[in-house]
């Protein structure tokens, strides 16, 4: 029989599935997406996409991990483990020297001081509310008609903030209908809804201390006018790259390798 050489991390969240499949180097050979996370079939839809886009099949898996809101229900991985772990796995190794992680999913936010070994040495989060949250993106963009991956685009066309005063996803709502209904311009809106998303962000970060180098992890790091702003606010720049939301299930396949290993 062969060898298996390749590791399986998947990341179900609480908005997306994120597969990495990993090659015995640790590093990624392929990648699979689903917008959907637990308790659909998001997950073997990130998974089946991960084998294909590395060109092989479960039996070349010599171990799994599963991390994320929903990584309980996958009991076919070998082991699980608390996303904080795999963020920052992930990141400390796309990133050596990385100090500080911002994960900022679906569902909620996170901020993780990274030690110089490249471990998790503390964190804070928000989960109770969905302001700060991919969620709040994903409600203004349906307001506008648009997709959330747009946003970036239409922040990059503002001239000017309109600020956002209200703190709750469905206070914020009704004020961005009624700039909308003002005649507000939508790029000046989308600038005021980063906005209050950086101020949130920022204010979570502080809590724990930034430490440069920053990382960004999490659907929402695709935002690069987001992430831009975020960055300005620290005074730091803030380091993100194509596989930002897949780092926690790269930390995953990473903690795989390593557990198979030792
Ligand atoms: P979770 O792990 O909680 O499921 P993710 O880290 O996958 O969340 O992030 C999902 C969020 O990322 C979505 O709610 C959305 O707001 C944001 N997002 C996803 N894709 C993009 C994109 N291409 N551009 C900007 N934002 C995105």
């Amino acid at each position: 029989m062969a060898e298996k050489t390749y590791y399986l991390g998947i990341d179900v969240g609480s908005t997306a599935s994120k597969c990495v499949i990993a090659n015995a180097s640790g590093e990624i050979a392929g990648k699979g997406l689903a917008g959907s996370g637990a308790g659909t079939v998001g997950p073997k839809t990130a998974v089946d996409a991960a084998l294909a886009d590395a060109g092989v099949t479960m039996d070349d898996i010599a171990a799994s991990c599963a991390t994320g809101y929903g990584r309980n229900l996958m009991e076919w991985a070998d082991t699980q483990m608390s996303e904080l772990s795999c963020h920052a796995k992930g990141a400390a190794q796309l990133f050596p020297g990385v100090r500080t992680v911002i994960d900022i999913g679906g569902q909620d936010a996170k901020v993780l001081s990274i030690g110089f070994s490249g471990d998790l040495e503390n964190f804070v989060m928000n989960d109770k509310c969905a302001a700060g949250t991919g969620r709040f993106l994903d409600v203004m963009a349906s307001i506008f008609g648009c997709k959330v991956s747009d946003l970036s685009g239409y922040d990059a066309q503002s001239s000017e903030v309109a600020p956002i005063s209200s703190t709750c996803t469905v206070f914020a709502e009704s004020e961005v209908i009624s700039k909308l209904s003002e005649g507000v311009a939508i790029p000046n809106i989308v600038a005021g809804i980063h906005t209050s998303v950086v101020e949130r962000t920022a204010g979570l970060a502080r809590r724990l201390g930034v430490k440069a180098p920053v990382v960004m992890t999490g659907g929402v790091a695709l935002n690069e006018r987001l992430r831009d702003r975020l960055a300005d606010k620290l005074g730091t720049d803030i380091q993100t790259n194509e596989d930002s939301q897949f780092i926690g299930a790269y930390g995953a396949a990473l903690h795989a390798h390593e557990k198979a290993r030792s």
